[in-house]
């Protein structure tokens, strides 16, 4: 008991401006990655969850209901994958980034948000948000899944999301939000603020009928995308995606 108090103690102290230690340099990548989706407006106030995988055991969480602009280093929370029970503390979304990451065991981070022209597209086009009509969403994103609903927060979003990402590394959560996986900050920013700027692109068109790129296009994309290492997976467009 007191040596755990020692220890957080510590641990704290180690957080102040100053005397971060490189040991901690990951807890203040995350809150500056929680504080610009928060400036760009893709997360608001205490919404949307952010992780990294620490070793094959652990990962390193965002708490419940804390303001993400605020958000300071001391503040994140570290469980076992394994464990049955986790720190009270933990996001309300802390089975959704475990079956994640038990998954997928190539991805580092996994980060959710509540971009609002996705998450508005999802219930009004499901059926356009996924569809190649521009080259950088299908060299950024690849093909994105939606997830019917569930609750936030629930076992059954925690698998579907889990099933979705299984071979993309892009999920939308009908009617709630965003999920992307990846293997750095910069990749999961980079999926997250160009999948709002697809969606907001789609709605601005208004035309259902707008044509998207041709299957031959897309796999030319593809191949390149593969090339430069952007995306790290195998997937594809069905048939009905593609509008002439
Ligand atoms: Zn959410």
């Amino acid at each position: 008991m007191i040596k755990s108090l020692i220890t957080g103690i510590k641990q704290k102290a180690d957080f102040v401006v100053g005397k971060v230690c490189p040991k901690y340099r990951i807890h203040r990548d995350l809150c500056s990655l929680c504080s610009t989706l928060y400036t760009k407006g893709l997360i608001s106030c205490t919404d949307g969850n952010l992780s990294t995988r620490l070793d094959d055991q652990k990962i390193l969480i965002t708490p419940k209901f804390q303001n993400k602009s605020k958000l300071q280093p001391s503040d994140l929370v570290e469980y076992n994958l394994h464990d049955k029970t986790r720190p009270k503390n933990v996001t309300s979304e802390a089975s959704l980034h475990t079956l994640a990451y038990l998954r997928r065991k190539d991805i580092s981070y996994v980060l959710h948000t509540h971009p609002l022209y996705t998450t508005t597209m999802s219930i009004s086009h499901p059926e356009l948000i996924g569809r190649p009509y521009f080259p950088t969403s299908v060299l950024l994103l690849g093909k994105v899944p939606i997830v019917p609903y569930y609750p936030p927060g629930s076992e059954e979003l925690a698998r579907a999301c889990a099933d979705a990402l299984a071979d993309s590394n892009v999920a939308i959560l009908k009617g709630h939000g965003a999920v992307v996986v990846g293997k750095s900050i910069l990749q999961i920013q980079t999926r997250t603020e160009h999948l709002e700027w697809n969606s907001r692109a789609i709605y601005l068109m208004k035309n259902a009928n707008s044509p998207t790129l041709t299957e031959e296009e897309v796999k030319q994309l593809e191949s390149r995308s593969r090339s430069l290492g952007v995306l790290d997976g195998a997937w594809g467009w069905k048939k009905h995606d593609f509008i002439k």
